[in-house]
């Protein structure tokens, strides 16, 4: 990838998504270190993926969940509390 070359809207989201190749991730670091047009082009592409995500996990917690609450009969499972924090 040219140094020079503006990251393409395809290499910003893989980039975030982390299925960008390798060896092209740390030209692209390159560049958009030295490129702010390109440096605002991934917030807002970082802001796009964050604001998909959500909606996608909202749309998860909203649909029913086959056996999550098998065997409860009352759904009275505490809300708000994030899975993320499971991890480690
Ligand atoms: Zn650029």
């Amino acid at each position: 990838m040219d140094l020079y070359k503006h990251a393409s809207d395809d290499a910003l989201e893989a980039y975030i998504l982390r299925t960008l190749p390798e060896m092209e991730v740390a030209p692209f670091e390159m560049h958009v270190l030295v490129c702010p047009l390109c440096l605002v082009r991934l917030a807002e592409t970082v802001e796009f993926v964050t604001a998909m995500r959500a909606a996608a996990a909202e749309f998860e917690r909203e649909r029913d969940v086959p056996g999550f609450r098998a065997d409860k009969g009352s759904a009275a499972s505490p809300d708000g509390q994030l899975s993320l924090k499971n991890r480690d």
